[in-house]
């Protein structure tokens, strides 16, 4: 919203009312052993607004059949809200073209796609791949396997005590056979935000292509891929507030264009002979087979709803939270936190001297608090700190200082129990 004055226009931030916006998430109202629920694993996927639920309820009474292929209405009316879904994203994250938009089925599709694709064009003996220390597994393996069936050499960007990425490192890393730079912005289990930005030009001094992991990022910070200038931005619906097993891949349209298809079948093909096939145009190319169309669609609906709250409000909530959480969290004596970055996201891991994490985790479970334990698909980063597992409290906008209180208090009441 802008307001005209005499001077310059003033950006206002649209009020935020946290408890009309708990109404929209029919989940938040239940009671988990008889206490209301407090839902803090927001990392690891997001609940969803009425809205969403009821599109994917009438998608199915209503319009399901396949998309693409059909004359008949429904199949007409699937196809256009899939494509209108696309168009949503593609304004979501500033993209140039629709042909940019890949539906994946998440995150990890999107990377094994790209590891695959790009790979195998792209990648040769004795090669070089940069990924950073803070991956999930979904940014190592892939880009492992491609490293053992090409004999290329996967490279680390090594990070600091408080889980930032090096960065005189990462520049010594980079060498003439560096073929491509996978990172993740912010990392689920520490919260560290990378400055992709200033990765991204590096790499293109180079002529290097990065791809932007934003399974974390997407939902909570602006994204526009054309001011990044990424070559790849991948992402999970299902962290945005829609349904899971549907995702996005963004590639660049000339890159795009220059990469062997990932799957063949269905849809990503023009004409097929038994001798030659040739292939349909983008995004279709790399869109083998009937996808989750019903997913699709609401993703372009939590878009839409998303929209309608107002970016700029959720990120200034989300970071009066994260800050009241963070100050809650360090006044715990005997808590200790992992990944204290300077520019952090609203990931808070922790550990409490002498209990398992997984017993935090039961026992605030019994309190109507779900958090995550383990080492949340980052093996690497529990043993670069000498810890198994970490307790992570994950923040969203529906979440309320109330909680953060509640939240604390149970710790308080672990370290009661384990006297
Ligand atoms: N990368 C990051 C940073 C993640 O947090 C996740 C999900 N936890 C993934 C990748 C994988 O996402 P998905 O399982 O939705 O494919």
């Amino acid at each position: 919203m802008i307001s005209q004055s005499n001077t310059e226009p003033v950006i206002q931030i649209p009020a935020f009312d946290v408890m009309k916006i708990r109404e929209d998430f029919p989940i938040l109202k239940q009671l988990i052993h008889n206490k209301p629920l407090v839902y803090l694993d927001n990392a690891a996927t997001t609940q969803k607004p009425q809205m969403v639920i009821d599109k994917e309820k009438s998608y199915y009474e209503e319009i399901n059949s396949n998309i693409h292929r059909g004359v008949h209405l429904l199949s007409q009316k699937s196809t256009m809200e899939y494509e209108t879904a696309r168009e949503k994203v593609m304004r979501f994250i500033n993209a140039k073209y629709l042909s940019e938009i890949i539906f994946t089925k998440g995150t990890t599709d999107g990377i094994n796609l790209i590891a695959s694709s790009f790979g195998e064009k792209y990648v040769h003996e004795g090669d070089e791949i940069i990924i950073s220390h803070l991956e999930h597994h979904s940014n190592i393996v892939p880009w492992q396997l491609l490293c053992q069936r090409k004999n290329a050499l996967l490279k680390v960007i090594p990070i600091n005590d408080d889980g930032e990425i090096i960065f005189e490192e990462f520049e010594k890393l980079i060498t003439e056979k560096t073929k491509i730079i996978s990172v993740v912005h912010a990392s689920n289990s520490l919260g560290t935000i990378n400055p992709i930005k200033e990765i991204i030009n590096k790499a293109h001094s180079y002529n290097i292509p990065v791809l932007i992991d934003g399974a974390q990022s997407v939902q909570h910070y602006k994204i526009d891929v054309k001011e990044l200038d990424c070559d790849f931005f991948v992402f999970s619906g299902h962290k945005l507030y829609a349904p899971t097993g549907a995702g996005v891949l963004y590639g660049k349209e000339k890159l795009l264009e220059e990469l062997p298809p990932y799957q063949g079948g269905g849809d990503m093909i023009s004409s097929v002979t038994f001798e030659k096939t040739t292939y349909n145009d983008l995004p279709y190319k790399f869109e083998a087979g009937t996808p989750n169309i019903s997913g699709g669609i609401c993703l372009g609906t939590a878009i839409d709803y998303v929209n309608s709250i107002g970016f700029d409000s959720i990120v200034a909530y989300e970071n009066e939270l994260s800050l009241y959480t963070e100050n809650k969290l360090n006044g715990i004596e005997k808590l200790k936190r992992i990944g204290t970055a300077k520019n952090k996201s609203s990931v808070f891991s922790f550990v409490l001297e002498g209990i398992h994490p997984h017993d935090i985790g039961t026992i605030l479970d019994f309190e109507g608090i779900a958090i995550r334990t383990g080492h949340h698909c980052t093996q690497p980063i529990m043993e670069r700190f000498g810890i198994p597992a970490t307790a992570r409290a994950s923040l969203a906008f529906y979440n309320t200082k109330e909680e953060v209180d509640f939240l604390t208090s149970s710790i308080k009441k672990v370290f009661e129990v384990f006297a």
